[in-house]
């Protein structure tokens, strides 16, 4: 069965091409390496002995979605493909809109004229407004976003609901993500963001090979345990397996359904560098700095539905997802460069 995967040479998508592969799938990839490499899909290649046909380009141009439809039978699409620095998107929101929105439209276009109808869509936590109790349900309130992406992601959200209500032949599943880190467990393919780090993982990584002198912790006052900000962090590969189970759910259903991709288990920024140093004897050097505008005290998944309805719940321990976000980060200090 031919998936295409938009996005695919990214950091979660590169780590579903492989399990899609595994899973005995064809993932097929447009993205226009505006945040990634190729080589991340020749590793996977390497890692799976599969092959992927790759077209590099953007997922706006039409007729290079024209093209591809027509050189394959895709059964059903995974858009990863969006920009995704929250910082960035406060920058240049309309580059953000263009890009995300954009991309959307043009592929739902092509694909309705392709007769492909299924299709799985990278959304985030981000999009549940921030006077929610913990954890999250599916029908917890969304909105009053706080930042360009998170509004991208919401309205791409309601472009594919929309989409789907059109036109019952549809089948849209929003996959909401929380906290995504590690890495393959060879440590061949992992994230690499550009600059510096915005999201917790990268940046401890980066200070464990040395690259930053010290993680700052965005706050200590937090209604919390031990008032750093807390939060669900799920293991990739988790994530990748959720997008296989999302797929057979979308092959039998039609019309719209949210999932929360999550463990349902938060922890905080000094628990996530505790569990580093555990997990790999390095110590890391941190001071405490003011709150990041925009952050929530808390934001943890329930999974239930998930678990319920796709039969999928995440397996990885939190001492896997240090130990493969460092085996990768020491293996590629520079990602995929070398
Ligand atoms: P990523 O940047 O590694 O991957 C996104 C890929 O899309 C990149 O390879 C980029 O080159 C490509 N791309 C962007 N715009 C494109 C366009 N117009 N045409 C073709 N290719 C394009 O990011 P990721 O972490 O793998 O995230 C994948 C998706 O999941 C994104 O939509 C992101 O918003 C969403 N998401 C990520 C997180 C996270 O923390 N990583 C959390 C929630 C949701
Ligand atoms: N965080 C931090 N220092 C950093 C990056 C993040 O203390 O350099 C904190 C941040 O305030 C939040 C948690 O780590 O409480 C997770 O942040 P991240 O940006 O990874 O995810 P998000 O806030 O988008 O869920």
């Amino acid at each position: 069965m031919k998936v295409l995967v938009t996005g695919g040479a990214g950091y979660i998508g590169s780590h579903t091409c492989l399990t899609l592969l595994e899973a005995g799938m064809e993932p097929i990839v447009i993205d226009n390496l505006c945040n990634s490499s190729a080589e991340s899909l020749a590793r996977v290649e390497a890692l799976t002995g599969g092959k992927i046909p790759f077209y590099p380009g953007d997922v706006r141009d039409e007729a290079l979605l024209d093209r591809i439809f027509t050189e394959h039978t895709i059964s059903c699409v995974i858009h990863f493909a969006g920009l995704k620095a929250v910082g960035e998107s406060v920058q240049i929101p309309l580059t953000y809109y263009e890009n995300n929105l954009g991309a959307t439209i043009s592929l739902c276009k092509v694909m309705s004229r392709h007769g492909v109808k299924a299709i799985i869509f990278s959304s985030s936590a981000t999009v549940y407004s921030g006077d929610n109790e913990m954890p999250l349900k599916e029908t917890s309130r969304t909105g009053g976003c706080t930042n360009p992406y998170g509004w991208t992601k919401y309205m791409g959200e309601q472009i594919l609901r929309d989409t789907a209500k059109s036109d019952p032949a549809w089948s849209v599943v929003l996959l909401r993500y929380f906290n995504p880190v590690g890495a393959h467990e060879s440590g061949r393919i992992g994230e690499h963001p550009n600059g510096i780090p915005n999201n917790l993982m990268p940046f401890i990584t980066q200070t464990a090979v040395g690259k930053r002198d010290h993680l700052n912790v965005f706050g200590d006052d937090y209604p919390t345990p031990d008032g750093t900000g807390v939060r669900d962090y799920i293991h990739v590969l988790d994530l990748a397996k959720g997008h296989v189970a999302a797929i057979r759910y979308l092959l039998s259903h039609t019309g719209t359904e949210v999932f929360n991709l999550g463990t349902g288990q938060g922890y905080s920024v000094l628990d996530m560098v505790h569990a580093f140093q555990d997990a790999t004897g390095i110590t890391i050097p941190y001071e405490i700095a003011p709150r990041r505008p925009g952050d929530l005290p808390t934001c943890y998944a329930d999974p239930a539905k998930s678990r319920e309805v796709l039969g999928w719940q995440a397996e990885h321990s939190l001492k896997e997802m240090c130990r493969d976000s460092w085996n990768w980060q020491k293996q590629n200090p520079n990602g995929y460069e070398g």
